[in-house]
């Protein structure tokens, strides 16, 4: 596979300066509502901030990529003599919570940088966070030529994998006679 220069875009994430208050949860989910700041359900976030109150940490965790399968197994991570489910730590959507899903839908949800239309200059979580616990960063890395899976594949196979094929073919049928 060749090789290709890709610009990279990184948020570097202070645990020590996050404090919770989820001004970043907000402003993604109404960055990304329909339309545009109409809504603000953190629930429809990119963003999440995992709050474990008995180890007194807040953790936030960026949307990452849709799996269906669900892992077989759940190991442990211990920091400082605290004990962490490795869920805690997982950006994927998948099978076994709730997390980065769309509440109605069910379909998944994955951070886009805020490269959605219009495209911001920074992450806005990061412009939120006035706590400066999210720094944005850019770097150029040689990556190997990605083939693109479609984010619309990607919604599809989710909705196929919640409803069954039959029942999103049936639909998309009717749609389409209403069109
Ligand atoms: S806006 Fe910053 S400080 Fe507030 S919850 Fe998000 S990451 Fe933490
Ligand atoms: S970079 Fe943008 S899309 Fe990603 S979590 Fe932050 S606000 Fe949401």
């Amino acid at each position: 596979m060749s090789k290709v220069k890709k610009k990279v875009k990184a948020i570097k994430i202070d645990l020590d300066k996050c404090n919770g208050c989820r001004a970043c949860e907000m402003i993604c989910s109404a960055f990304h509502a329909n339309p545009k700041y109409s809504s603000n359900n953190p629930a429809r976030s990119r963003i999440r901030v995992i709050h474990e109150p008995l180890k007194d940490v807040y953790l936030p965790i960026y949307a990452g990529e849709y799996t269906k399968a669900e892992c077989t197994g759940r190991d442990k991570y211990v920091i400082d003599a605290k004990e962490y489910d490795e869920c805690d730590f997982c950006r994927a959507s998948c099978p076994s919570r709730n997390a980065f899903k769309e509440p109605d839908s069910g379909l998944p949800l994955k951070c886009d940088m805020c490269e959605d239309d219009p495209p911001q200059e920074k992450p806005l979580c990061v412009q939120w966070c006035i706590n400066d616990a999210l720094t944005y960063e850019e770097r150029e890395e040689e990556v190997e030529e990605e083939v693109k899976v479609e984010d619309v594949e990607i919604g599809l196979g989710s909705m196929v994998d919640k409803y069954g094929l039959q029942k999103v073919i049936d639909t998309v049928a009717r749609m389409a006679k209403k069109e």
